[in-house]
């Protein structure tokens, strides 16, 4: 039987916050059972009271790498298949290159690479077994240009973009599709509170916007779930930036 998105289960990652949390609410409007995770287990918890029964908190530290095959099979076990994986937890770090330690940048790659690294090997093997799946990767427009003090987060982006193509053209043959949602300028909690104090840099961000506004979590909800639904049957591999023109210029 062809799946319907009404029978589907999904994990989001990070999904108790910001574009997590969206994209968790546009899957479960869309009757995808949805899995979210974090650390943060009373975050979690109250974000799945306010999205309903489809909703299932599992709180897991992605940089405890050594617990996460035990956390994919439970999913897995307990809802009998993984359909979709967004890696949308992720981390930041804004630091002259200079002042940047060793482990500042390793426990970016923790969170950003290697929890994502994990995380979709883990769910590929299910996904493999029963032949079908979407992931979804959320990287940045800073792996698009230069973005100055943001080296790790950067560098943990591109690794995203470079895994999703590698990982994509391996798992096709067995219709596992793999893309990435590039952000721009995304107004989240996070966001809206470095720009709000920086009014300055806030308009260097609209300057330099060809749609000249931030944009909202629901534009990268949106997109995710085009890559979740066969709408996207066809399309894998693939880095859409999702940033009012930002990596076009103009
Ligand atoms: P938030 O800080 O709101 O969300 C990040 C989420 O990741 C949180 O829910 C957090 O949950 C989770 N998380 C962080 N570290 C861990 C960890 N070690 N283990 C488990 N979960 C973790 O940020 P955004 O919503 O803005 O960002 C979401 C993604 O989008 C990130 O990957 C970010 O890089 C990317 N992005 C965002 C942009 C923007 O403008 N907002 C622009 C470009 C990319 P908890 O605290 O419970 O652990």
């Amino acid at each position: 039987m062809k799946k319907t998105t009404t029978n589907k289960i999904a994990i989001v990652t990070g999904g108790g916050s910001g574009l997590g949390l969206a994209i968790a609410h546009k899957f479960v409007q869309q009757n995808i059972r949805t899995i979210i995770t974090g650390r943060n287990e009373e975050k979690l918890n109250e974000a799945a009271k306010e999205l309903g029964p489809l909703c299932i908190p599992l709180a897991f530290d992605i940089t405890n790498l050594s617990i996460i095959p035990q956390k994919v099979k439970y999913i897995a076990d307990t809802y009998g298949t993984i359909d979709i994986l967004v890696n949308n937890a992720g981390i930041n770090m804004k630091k002259d290159l200079v002042d940047v330690t060793d482990e500042e940048f390793q426990t970016i790659l923790q969170t950003n690479v290697l929890g994502v690294f994990v995380i979709t090997r883990e769910a590929a093997k299910v996904m493999l077994a029963q032949k079908s799946g979407s992931i979804i990767n959320i990287s940045s427009m800073a792996s698009q240009y230069g973005i100055p003090k943001v080296i790790a987060y950067t560098a943990s982006k591109s690794a995203i973009e470079g895994m999703t193509r590698a990982m994509a053209v391996e798992l096709s043959p067995s219709n596992i599709r793999i893309n990435c949602i590039a952000p721009g300028f995304i107004e989240t909690q996070m966001s809206a509170k470095a720009l709000n104090s920086d009014p300055e840099r806030k308009e260097k961000v609209l300057k330099r916007t060809p749609m000249a506004k931030l944009g909202i979590p629901r534009d990268v909800a949106n997109a995710a779930y085009f890559f979740a639904s066969e709408e996207s049957s066809f399309v894998t591999g693939t880095i859409l930036p999702v940033d009012g023109g930002n990596s076009i210029g103009f």
